[in-house]
């Protein structure tokens, strides 16, 4: 039932025992290893000597992005670079990309979260996976092809784009697995249709999405567009991509590897640790990593641990899903709130599509969001100026009970949207 017997079904206090040794190694290497670590324990006065058991984590520091992007390239390589057998790095959308190094080693065992993975999603020997993930620097799309593959999957290493050709491979191979973005298999859900494809007429039951937010009605629309059950899945370039979690399909959380990542989540401002069921930032430890060992690696994306047995057997502490990162964080007349909290307002309503823009502008000195959201083509054919201004009205007044503030919206035009091939790009700030 499972993929790694041994791991999956641990009590706590086995797993806790475990990643204390694990724990005591990882340090050990981080702090010899790399001299960014060594200053930040000896500055703070810690010895790697102390920490005995996962409790003791507390004492070391933290991680944050832009100590990687100080010590760009190679200042986090903890091995002789002749060791590094693969680099991968971020989109690096914001300034210089942030690379993560496998040694052979690291690249096996994350061989061995990615098949975890796919199989806790449900992929087995059987099943022919397609990954529309971009093949790139990007991690996604090696991950999961060295993930399916080793299960014995057949593996279509599609990559993203080309969309027609997409839907043909799924036709003749009988493509049982979309592995892609949620907002690429909108984008794949669309085209069908524009093809006049039935989900029927494939052979696909599976989807998982990953690398962006998928609130519970974009997920709904992702399931109901292909016909399929569609799994969630987390990670992150700094931690080696996906691979971290995933969810099983009890859609009940996503497991973390937490035999290879230790979770904590911290409040983002004072950086306490807060208790299990609480909301704040994710943190990792990297437990097993020879190149690129992270201690207390800050995430920057915010959610709650759940721990116990989860309906499918297991007993890897899950977090839930990913309500946004700190840093998508928008703070609209003190009110915080995240894009993804919107998304399920808007998408509450069935005369609209999953294709939207959040703008942010200024309007004297307080600032202003505007959302244009395409509405289906049968409501855009059908309806009246009247009709259209009522729908914007009270997709107005629910935005406006859930955030405490007012939002224009605006309905337009089916296909008016740029669609997206991968991570998609919902907010335009303009202040
Ligand atoms: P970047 O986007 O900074 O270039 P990555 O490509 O490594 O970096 O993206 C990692 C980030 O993507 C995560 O920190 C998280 O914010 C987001 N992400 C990945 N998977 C999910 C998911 N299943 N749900 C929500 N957010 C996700
Ligand atoms: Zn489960």
């Amino acid at each position: 039932m499972f993929w790694d017997e041994e791991i999956e079904g641990l009590s706590c206090d086995e797993m806790t025992h475990i990643q204390g040794e694990k724990l005591r190694k990882q340090v050990k290497h981080a702090y010899e290893r790399i001299e960014f670590y060594r200053k930040r324990f000896d500055a703070i006065g810690v010895n790697p000597g102390e920490i005995k058991t996962v409790e003791d984590i507390s004492s070391l520091p933290f991680t944050t992005k832009s100590d990687l992007r100080n010590n760009y390239p190679y200042g986090f390589c903890a091995v002789p670079h002749s060791d590094i057998i693969r680099v991968h790095a971020s989109s690096g959308t914001t300034g210089k990309p942030t690379p993560v190094f496998h040694t052979k080693k690291d690249l096996e065992n994350w061989i061995n979260c990615m098949a975890r993975n796919c199989y806790i999603a449900g992929i087995r020997q059987d099943d022919v996976c397609q990954i529309a993930f971009r093949y790139a620097l990007f991690t996604g799309a090696f991950g999961h092809h060295l993930g399916a593959e080793r299960i014995g999957a057949t593996v279509i290493p599609m990559s993203s784009g080309q969309t027609e050709r997409q839907l043909m491979m799924m036709q003749d191979f009988k493509t049982t697995v979309l592995h892609c973005t949620p907002s690429y298999a909108i984008t794949i859900a669309e085209k069908m249709i524009d093809m006049g494809i039935d989900k029927r007429s494939l052979s696909l039951r599976l989807g998982i999405h990953g690398a962006e937010p998928m609130t519970e009605e974009l997920r709904g629309e992702i399931e109901e567009g292909l016909g399929i059950l569609s799994i969630g899945d987390y990670g992150l370039t700094e931690l080696g991509g996906p691979g971290v979690s995933i969810e099983c399909p009890e859609q009940a959380g996503y497991h973390i590897n937490e035999d290879y990542f230790f979770p904590e989540i911290v409040d983002p401002e004072t950086l306490k640790p807060l208790p299990d069921g609480e909301i704040g930032e994710l943190v990792f430890t990297t437990l097993q990593k020879e190149a690129l060992a992270l201690i207390r690696y800050r995430t920057r994306d915010i959610t709650h641990l759940e721990r116990g047995r989860c309906a499918c057997g297991r007993t890897l502490i899950r977090h839930k899903p990913i309500k946004g990162r700190t840093d998508d964080m928008l703070i609209i007349g003190g009110v915080n709130f995240f894009p993804s909290q919107l998304e399920s307002v808007l998408l509450g309503f069935e005369e609209v599509e999953p294709h939207y823009v959040i703008r942010l502008t200024k309007k004297g000195r307080l600032d202003h969001v505007s959302v244009d959201i395409e509405t289906t083509p049968a409501f855009w054919s059908k309806s009246s100026q009247d009709a259209r201004a009522g729908l914007t009205r009270k997709m107005e007044m629910r935005a406006k009970d859930l955030l405490g503030f007012r939002i224009e919206i605006s309905v337009v035009e089916p296909s008016s949207i740029p669609r997206s091939e991968g991570k998609a790009k919902r907010v335009i700030d303009n202040r």
